[in-house]
């Protein structure tokens, strides 16, 4: 497989996204003001515990926000790129314009942005072998024969090191073990060459020498191909390991963005701080406690006022925080915080 340099143009701008849930018990403000960017070939980790948010929007950038939620407000641009070098022709779609059930967010869905997450049963039909459920995907988007779709799929399940490839396309999903499945979702994913893979915990679930196994395959494969991930976890040492740029997220908004290093050296806001602290280190003596976050994620149907971090924030400047909500500020570089204690009203 060639491998492909897209250079650092620009694949997805989202922009004060906000895809809430209109339910009975009120209204969940899911994703509350989401603006981020990724380039082209670029890794974006996005992390923070769970209910903050990140897996929906994955899902707005996909169009698939189950019922009853919607996007109510913001921009999702998609740079599209044909041809090569200086013939190179750029295009934009926002896909929050689109209708979720169209035939061109489908053809978007699967091509051009590909998911992965962390249940593979649930993308695969249990009727249908492997091998045809990647020759769909491939002969949906691609004007190939089926014979060739099915070389594609047996090159991809190849390449995403599953052994036997030819053997394993006649399989069903159930036969093979959680960390096959995984890789043969990835291959899936992967068939039609996306240039963004969206990727919901795909690991959580696998034992941590599969997990390292499927790191390592999707960082050579993003090397092969050029393509972008945004990497949603909870997990900060998958983040260390796989992102370039990370972005944090607390009750439906980005309090920090920054590069990896300056984020993992020098956190800024009280919440990363605070995730950072509550992650064991080689060498901490073991009987030394682990910090955890003090307090609980607020209600979703009662976020409170100003900082929504600010009932479990070591640094609670009061007044201040629980009257006014920060908005995000460069602290420096280019990282960038939302917290008073970098705007100037904390001093
Ligand atoms: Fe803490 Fe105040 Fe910063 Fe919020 S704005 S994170 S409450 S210091």
């Amino acid at each position: 497989m060639a491998r492909v340099n897209q250079g650092q143009g620009m694949l997805i701008e989202v922009n004060n996204l906000k895809t809430y849930f209109f339910l009975d018990e009120g209204t969940v403000r899911a994703v509350d003001g989401v603006t981020f960017d990724i380039k082209r070939g670029q890794t974006l980790g996005v992390v923070g515990e769970s209910g903050c948010g990140k897996s929906v929007t994955g899902q707005s950038i996909l169009r698939i926000v189950p019922h009853p939620g919607r996007i109510v407000e913001g921009s999702i641009l998609l740079h599209r790129y044909k041809g090569n070098g200086a013939s190179e022709t750029e295009t934009v779609v926002d896909l929050t314009k689109l209708d979720p059930m169209g035939d061109e967010i489908r053809s978007i869905r699967g091509a051009e942005i590909a998911l992965i997450f962390q249940e593979p049963m649930t993308s695969f039909s249990p009727v249908h072998t492997i091998g045809n459920q990647i020759m769909e995907a491939i002969l949906l988007h691609q004007d190939v024969t089926k014979d060739e779709a099915r070389e594609i799929a047996i090159d991809m399940l190849r390449h995403c090191g599953l052994p036997r490839a030819d053997d394993v396309i006649n399989r069903y999903p159930w036969e093979l073990s959680g960390g096959m499945r995984q890789r043969a979702m990835i291959a899936m994913a992967l068939s039609c060459r996306p240039s963004l893979l969206i990727a919901d915990e795909p690991t959580t679930a696998l034992d941590v020498t599969t997990e390292a196994q499927i790191l390592t395959l999707m960082q050579g494969l993003q090397e092969e191909m050029g393509m972008a991930i945004m990497y949603i976890t909870h997990n900060l040492g998958v983040i260390a390991e796989m992102a370039e740029e990370v972005i944090v997220m607390y009750l439906g908004k980005v309090v920090e963005r920054a590069d990896v290093d300056s984020l993992f050296y020098d956190p800024k806001h009280p919440y990363t701080r605070a995730l950072l602290r509550s992650i064991p280190k080689i060498g901490r003596r073991s009987r030394v406690r682990l910090d955890t976050i003090e307090g609980m994620v607020p209600d979703p149907y009662n976020i409170p006022p100003g900082c929504t971090f600010h009932p479990r924030c070591r640094s609670f400047m009061p007044g201040i925080c629980n009257v006014i909500e920060p908005q995000m500020v460069d602290a420096g570089g280019g990282h960038l915080v939302s917290c008073h204690l970098y705007d100037g009203k904390g001093k």
